[in-house]
């Protein structure tokens, strides 16, 4: 095969750059840092990166690369865990190609593009009744190209089985350039002459199966899925039906045979309910014993996780009894009959109570229950991080299978196996399909621990095939970690008809190179800084970051951010772009499952150099008697300035002040402004500040900026319902929470108001708060003090924040609501990052739905952000808009006449974003709301008066 060079030196991405643009071809530093990496535990650094935006984006960049020699690696999210989505030469990013083209409810099938989330998939097709049935534990992240070239699958193969039993056809650019419609051809229809004389390839392709069908057929693996190699048996079982059946070879082929820029998916009906079963054996033997009675039942997911993977990820934390040897997870759909289900849950548990069990087996028909048992499981590999600061859960053995009735036989030699080598390791997966995910926690830094990780690779693929009879891969790809196995694992023959094809469909060898067909190393590009890092690149993040979402590039994504803010080229110029990107959000840190907190590695970096204007905005705003004056008179005057032509002068004379604090911040002039108030709160409740310098009040009230200087209605309503509910609110002196100050970057004086509000805050049993920021900033103070007096007296704080909603869903108090309007309204939630971030998820939506005369309606995307971010609405309008599309889409679709939220900075956004179209409510102001008319209620009707 043609020797592709790497280090060939060109200007790889000023070419491209010149066909495709600038916006689309990014070389700088921190994009080819962030693209340096997958999920693997690998890295090469490319050296350009292309974001496909059409079909024509694709064919050029593929026929440059043909052209030159410089490899081409497709990319989708970069959750693979086998190093295919990195290489030395260009990325294809095929992230912004992700619609939905065409679908056909009566047919069951889709048209859709590659870029698209499988999670988003599934969740646009629900409303149609229909399912993608596929589902990696990666789904929430994982997109359908990286899907079709790795041939996933996951837990509920069982009953769906693997991507490659649902793809119609596909779109797939070839190495020469050229388009192929790869579908099933039946062998003499005139189509398939015309499709094999414009593509010589894949004649070739035809001949060799067909010569070497027996071959084929003999090496086949004898397990329920296989992702090993490509799929030529699939190709061969076609022939039998006189069938060319093109999307088999497209599907696994993990991007080293074409680029797939569009497929069609056939779907299935989406079950109407299901049941979740979680049961702990004590004895693995009882588990290999079971496996095939439970799969008796025909559960759609049947999943294991062995003792050693319980104590990783902590027994305690997932309440897992403390002599469990497995735990497995039993999923059934409902089919036919509505009570279906509590049968087979019935069934389950009389045949289960057979066994030795820790406990009884927990069964979960609801969706937020059942959603709680499956959260440890898909996120277990990245858990596994936490477990030790050297120690890495390294995937080079991950993927193998055997049948399913021998899974215990293999957890037994795999448990025997690392206990002699004495290596931790977690053992979980896919047991009824008899795939194991074998996870040893190494450090690949340590000579012994890297000697036993070589070793081990070879013993235990060797031990699958010939003891077991099994595959090296079930899903997840051979990559660059299991290519040197895979002539192993079909020998000599077929590993060189697998070559033949290859050669044939990429003669230069430059798709996707050192991926599948590759004699290298699987130690060649380990990563070994990454390694022994914190974070397991798994991607979860970036599929809950704002600005991925909108950007669909690695360099402004947060894991990509990740690796710029922690690597060893960054510099903050070479970075500014993308580290002054991230809107502090907080949602990457929500849901890490490995405990990373990228906002704040960002938000450290950005200290290194705080933004000049903005602490000289925040110097004056700590200095109330110059602040509120200028405030005061910017709120008299607002009817005059805050009008079309004001604005946009405003706007204009701004813009060099602006442009200091970020190039793209600016004063927007059709930004609707929240209304500043001629009377900050404070001065509206003179008796509660004094009660806050003197009074015995054991409840404060910390309203924060934003509630005392605008004009929005909250303060005024977090007193009110205070006052339902017999507490007289002291305002203790405030100064700014932090957070928008440590945005940019002035630790110091974020220091000093922290200080400040400690001190104010420490003789209230509790602190009510009406800003989700303020909310997060309060309980995360303990972070900005070293151990000692100042982070005890910051701990205590923290358990004494309670949101207004928690106040009140937490209050003996009950005050009267009335009966509600006679007009129902329809109420939803947008849950604010930072409250969620603080852990205040229910009880907004608790004290929503006991509103009278309201509906509550829990909206898609509620937990994603709005984009306001407090000020990143001035820093960066624009992205601020593109985010709030998407929250603009779930709050139109879920029909409500109102959008209630728990912070005044999201309401600015949504304001802002909806321009009246909808209402929009802070959770205290419909509450007040609710007990006025209670009230009213009372006083007009004698009756009801106690
Ligand atoms: C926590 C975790 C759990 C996981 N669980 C599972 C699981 O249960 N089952 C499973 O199968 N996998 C699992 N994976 C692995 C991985 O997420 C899946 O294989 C996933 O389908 C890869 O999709 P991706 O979008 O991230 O692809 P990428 O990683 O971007 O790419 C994967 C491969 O697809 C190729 N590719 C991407 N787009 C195209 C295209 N348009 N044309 C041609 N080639 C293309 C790439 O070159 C690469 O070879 C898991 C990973 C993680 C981190
Ligand atoms: S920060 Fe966390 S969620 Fe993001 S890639 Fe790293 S481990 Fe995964
Ligand atoms: S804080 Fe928000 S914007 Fe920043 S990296 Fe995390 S998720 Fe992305």
């Amino acid at each position: 095969m043609p020797l592709v060079l790497p280090e060939k030196t060109r200007a790889v991405a000023a070419d491209l750059r010149r066909v495709l643009g600038s916006e689309k071809v990014l070389d700088d530093v921190p994009t080819l840092t962030a693209y340096a990496v997958d999920a693997s535990i690998y890295k090469i650094v490319p050296q350009a990166v292309v974001l496909a935006e059409s079909e024509v984006d694709i064919q050029t960049a593929v026929t440059y690369a043909m052209r030159t020699g410089v490899p081409l690696t497709p990319r989708a999210a970069g959750t693979n865990l086998t190093g295919s989505a990195i290489g030395s030469g260009i990325i294809l990013d095929i992230s912004r190609l992700n619609r939905i083209l065409e679908l056909n409810r009566d047919e069951r099938w889709v048209r859709v593009q590659p870029g698209i989330v499988f999670a988003e998939l599934n969740k646009r097709l629900a409303c149609h009744g229909l399912l993608f049935g596929p589902d990696p534990s990666s789904g929430d992240m994982c997109k359908l190209g990286g899907m079709l070239a790795n041939n996933s699958s996951g837990p509920h193969t069982l009953r769906y089985g693997s991507v490659k039993d649902h793809v119609q056809g596909l779109r797939v650019c070839l190495s020469s350039g050229d388009w192929l419609e790869a579908r099933r051809y039946i062998l003499d229809d005139p189509a398939l002459h015309t499709v094999l004389a414009t593509h010589p390839s894949l004649q070739t392709v035809l001949e060799l199966v067909r010569q070497q069908a027996e071959l084929i057929r003999a090496k086949r693996p004898t397990v329920s899925k296989n992702s090993c190699g490509y799929k030529l048996f699939g190709l061969v079982y076609g022939l039998d039906e006189a069938v060319f059946d093109l999307p088999k070879l497209f599907v696994g082929s993990e991007g080293t045979l074409g680029v797939i820029s569009e497929a069609t998916l056939r779907l299935v009906d989406r079950p109407t309910a299901s049941t979740t079963a979680l049961i702990h054996f004590r004895f693995l033997e009882d588990v290999g014993d079971a496996v095939p009675q439970l799969l008796a039942l025909s559960p759609s997911a049947l999943e294991v996780m062995d003792a050693n993977t319980l104590n990783l990820i902590g027994r305690d934390r997932h309440g897992i009894p403390s002599d469990t040897a497995a735990t497995l997870l039993a999923e059934f759909d409902q089919d036919g009959r509505p009570d279906s289900l509590r049968e087979q849950a019935t069934r389950l548990t009389a045949l289960c109570h057979r066994y030795r069990l820790s406990s009884d087996p927990v069964v979960a028909f609801d969706q937020g229950q059942r959603e709680q048992l499956w959260k440890a499981r898909k996120a277990l590999y990245p858990t596994l991080y936490r477990y030790d600061s050297r120690k890495k859960p390294i995937n080079y053995v991950d993927d193998v299978v055997v049948r399913a009735d021998r899974i215990s036989e293999l957890i037994r030699y795999l448990e025997e196996f690392f206990r002699a080598q004495r290596i931790a390791v977690a053992i979980f997966g896919h047991i009824g399909n008899g795939n194991a995910h074998i996870v040893p926690l190494l450090d690949v830094n340590d000579r012994e621990d890297f000697a036993r990780m070589v070793e081990s690779y070879g013993d235990i693929h060797q031990t699958v095939l010939t003891r077991f009879s099994g595959s090296i891969c079930g899903e997840h790809g051979d990559g660059r970690v299991r290519a040197e196995f895979v002539r192993r694992m079909f020998g000599e023959e077929l590993y060189d008809l697998l070559v033949q094809v290859k050669r044939s469909l990429d003669p230069t060898g430059v798709m996707n190179p050192g991926v599948k067909i590759s004699d290298t190393s699987f130690t060649e590009h380990i990563d070994y800084t990454r390694l022994s890092k914190a974070c397991a690149t798994c991607g979860k993040c970036n599929s809950v970051c704002p600005v991925y979402d909108v950007f669909q590039s690695e360099d402004m994504s947060s894991r990509g951010w990740f690796e710029i803010v922690t690597s060893k080229e960054y510099s903050y110029l070479n970075s500014k772009r993308v580290v002054e990107a991230c809107l502090n959000c907080k949602s990457c840190r929500t849901i890490c499952p490995a405990d990373v907190d990228v906002s704040d590695l960002i938000l450290k970096r950005r200290a290194e150099h705080p933004n000049r204007v903005a602490g000289t905005v925040f110097a004056l705003h700590a200095r109330p008697w110059l602040f509120e004056p200028l405030l005061k008179a910017a709120a008299h005057t607002q009817w005059l300035w805050d009008r079309p032509r004001p604005r946009a002068w405003l706007e204009w004379i701004t813009r060099p002040l602006m442009r200091r604090i970020a190039e793209t911040a600016r004063f927007p002039r059709d930004m609707v402004m929240p209304r500043l108030a001629t009377r900050p709160l404070r001065e509206r409740y003179p008796e509660l500040v004094r009660i806050g310098a003197s009074g015995p009040t054991s409840v404060a009230y910390f309203h924060g900026c934003a509630a005392n200087y605008l004009d929005d209605g909250v303060g005024d309503a977090v007193i009110a319902v205070l006052r339902r509910h017999g507490v007289e609110p002291a305002l203790p002196a405030q100064r700014c929470s932090g957070t928008p100050i440590q945005t940019y970057g002035h630790l110091k004086l974020v220091l000093e108001g922290a200080r400040h509000n400690l001190a104010s805050l420490e003789r209230y049993d509790t602190v009510v708060t009406g800003c989700a920021s303020c909310t997060l900033m309060l309980k995360d103070y303990p972070q900005l003090f070293e151990a000692g007096p100042e982070r005890e007296a910051a701990d205590r704080l923290a358990r004494r924040v309670k949101h207004i909603a928690e106040f009140v869903v937490e209050s003996k108090e009950a005050p009267d609501q009335g009966t509600g309007t006679a007009r129902t309204r329809r109420v939803t939630y947008h849950s604010s990052c930072h409250l969620r971030a603080a852990g205040v998820t229910n009880a907004p939506r608790k004290v929503l739905a006991a509103l009278p005369g309201v509906e509550f309606i829990e909206m898609e995307d509620a937990d994603r952000c709005a984009g306001g971010a407090g000020t990143y609405i001035l820093k960066d309008y624009d992205t601020a808009a593109k985010i709030f599309e998407r929250k603009r889409r779930a709050i139109e679709d879920s029909g409500a006449d109102v959008v209630a939220t728990s912070c005044p900075a999201c309401m600015i956004q949504l304001n802002n974003g909806l321009r009246r179209t909808v209402q929009v409510k802070h959770v205290a102001e419909l509450l007040r709301d609710s007990y006025e008319t209670g009230q009213r209620f009372r006083s007009t009707d004698p009756s009801s008066k106690p």
